[in-house]
């Protein structure tokens, strides 16, 4: 395959964009057409309609939930038109790991087929032709965090495996990127290897014994890329022992990655020594990446969203290299591409293509006074119809059977590119912490603990990661937040640090809850090092992929296990002041 067309892709992203409307209808056509022989449609009634007035009135709109008896009959094998006129092949696992309550840890199935793969190297072609405008890469590889999952079978037969291991064992994926000359620098072995942490391990070496050719270094989330050289941190010398002999360590145990590292690597003292002296003479680890991997342009993956906490960290590792915040999408498809990749990621938008779904967006502010007042369920709007400033609850019919679909996520109208909306990823729209009155999402836990932080920060320390329970075993109940902090913290500072995440919930229903004792001081339990590594290799043990992990940011009574960790391992812990 030829390298890409920069030029041309963006001309043609210049093309969709500019009349999205008629490309929205004419999407919404051909995926209504090309499934009109699926069971799902023909009950609702479209009678061969493919306009969008039909489609919005025949097909309501639905959850996971609601497709769940049909998607099972698919898994069990059932080859008849169900969801799509030609059958499904392949099942996307996702692991609803972030959300609170009984859904947390079980896996969630999805269709996936060639046409959703088609659209998913739509949006890496779309955004990977505006970075290299910017920051063009050279002939080279990439070091990419990736760990594909294993890909089991359902009952009926069908590939099942996350929807990344999909698309990261796809030969049309591993062609695409050799084109954007962004081919992964580990061999095969590694990226499926069985055992996550033997799969860091050698993507580190690989990284390091291509360090001249590593062009950028990617992650699916930020999360992965800190995770990464947290770890290297740790395992720094024993990497350089290996490229000096030429033996891999005896940590790797898995025999198919042994044999294809074996092909890899070869004695190499200079590389060994230099590796060496350049980590020893940093500080504080600040800008190991580009001392690692001199010739990488930047680092790219998910930082928007659960990821911008991780991005102080990694700032730190990536020094003067350029962050640049992937696209937005999802296990039931790919929605926006980041077309502004200079901005950084916390103003990072994403601009819809209007040729990979029909997209609607159900307005938050008029949908919250409207059910409130009504119980009705607001009316959505069409891609071209919703406006700058506002909130969306954003709906996705997709390629793969999915109409009408509610994902759960919350995005604000940024501007247009061209006549396409760019969209800021703002939470999902489940809430995390509520117990009366108050609503507290996502992204408030995440401006709660930022500001908390900063106390952490004048002492030199950083919030590794954190989580959050509502504690309804007291009365009245309370919020807690777990913190692991990255080193020795003073009682007195992190009893300041728990009496402003207190304040940092500024939502009116918290606020005056907590005035009246209607829900009781917020509780800070520091937890001890290492204790979020083992909700990661719990999260792990149940099958979830690590390049799909987020922590979850909210731990549900029902999610026994992960909460069992976190109270076994508190070390210190604080009740907030902060209202008396
Ligand atoms: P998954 O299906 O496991 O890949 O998770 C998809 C979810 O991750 C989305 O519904 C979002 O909530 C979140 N997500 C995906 N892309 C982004 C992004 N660019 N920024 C913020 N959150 C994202």
């Amino acid at each position: 395959m030829e390298t890409v067309d920069v030029d041309e892709l963006i001309e043609e992203f210049e093309t969709i964009t500019k009349d999205a409307e008629r490309i929205q209808r004419e999407t919404l056509r051909k995926i209504l057409e090309e499934n009109a022989s699926a069971e799902y449609l023909q009950n609702l009634g479209l009678n061969g309609r493919t306009d969008p007035e039909s489609f919005k009135s025949c097909v309501p709109l639905v959850t996971h939930e609601d497709l769940q008896p049909y998607i099972q009959r698919i898994i069990d094998g059932d080859i008849s038109p169900i969801l799509t006129g030609k059958p499904i092949t392949t099942i996307s696992r996702r692991h609803v790991i972030y959300i609170s309550g009984t859904t947390q840890g079980k896996p969630k199935f999805l269709p996936f087929n060639d046409e959703l793969m088609e659209t998913t190297l739509q949006i890496f072609r779309t955004s990977y032709a505006f970075r290299n405008r910017e920051f063009p890469i050279g002939k080279g590889k990439a070091l990419q965090f990736i760990y594909g999952s294993k890909q089991s079978k359902t009952k009926g037969g069908l590939n099942a495996g996350t929807a990344t291991t999909n698309v990261y064992r796809s030969s049309t994926f591993k062609a695409e990127m050799k084109a954007m000359q962004s081919q992964c620098c580990s061999p095969d072995e590694v990226i499926f290897g069985p055992d996550f942490h033997q799969s860091l391990y050698c993507h580190l070496l690989c990284g390091l014994i291509f360090r001249e050719e590593i062009q950028l270094v990617f992650s699916t989330f930020a999360h992965s890329l800190v995770h990464a050289f947290r770890t290297f941190e740790l395992v720094w010398e024993e990497l350089c022992d290996d490229i000096r002999e030429g033996v891999l360590s005896s940590r790797i145990t898995v025999p198919s990655i042994r044999a294809a590292m074996s092909k890899i690597l070869k004695p190499n003292p200079e590389l060994a020594d230099l590796i060496h002296k350049k980590c020893s003479g940093l500080s504080n680890w600040y800008g190991l990446i580009p001392e690692l991997f001199p010739n990488a342009k930047y680092l790219s993956g998910i930082m928007t969203g659960s990821m911008e906490h991780y991005l102080k960290k990694l700032r730190h590792y990536a020094g003067d290299l350029p962050l640049m915040s992937a696209d937005y999408g999802s296990s039931e498809g790919w929605i926006g591409a980041n077309v502004n990749p200079s901005l950084p990621p916390e103003l990072a938008t994403f601009a819809v293509l209007p040729n990979i779904g029909y997209f609607e967006f159900i307005p938050q502010r008029l949908g919250n006074l409207e059910s409130q007042v009504l119980c009705i369920e607001p009316k959505p709007v069409g891609l071209t119809e919703v406006k700058v400033g506002e909130e969306y609850e954003i709906i996705v019919t997709n390629v793969a059977g999915l109409y009408r679909y509610r994902l759960g996520d919350v995005v604000k109208v940024m501007g247009f590119h061209n006549s396409t909306p760019e969209l800021k990823f703002i939470c999902r729209r489940n809430l995390l912490l509520t117990i009366n009155i108050d609503k507290n999402t996502e992204k408030d836990l995440q401006l709660s603990v930022d500001e908390a932080a900063q106390l952490l920060a004048e002492e030199k320390q950083e919030v590794v990661d954190f989580t959050s329970h509502v504690d309804l075993s007291t009365d009245p109940g309370h919020y807690v937040i777990f913190w692991e902090v990255s080193g020795e913290v003073n009682d007195e500072v992190l009893k300041e640090c728990c009496n402003c995440l207190d304040r940092s919930f500024v939502d009116a229903g918290y606020v005056s809850a907590r005035k009246v004792n209607a829900i009781g001081p917020l509780e800070l339990r520091v937890v001890l090092k290492g204790t979020f590594q083992q909700i990661l290799d719990h999260y792990l043990g149940l099958g979830a992929a690590l390049s799909q992990f987020k922590t979850p940011r909210c731990v549900g009574p029902t999610n026994k296990t992960v909460l069992q960790i976190l109270c076994n391992n508190i070390g210190k812990s604080y009740f907030s002041t902060a209202y008396g």
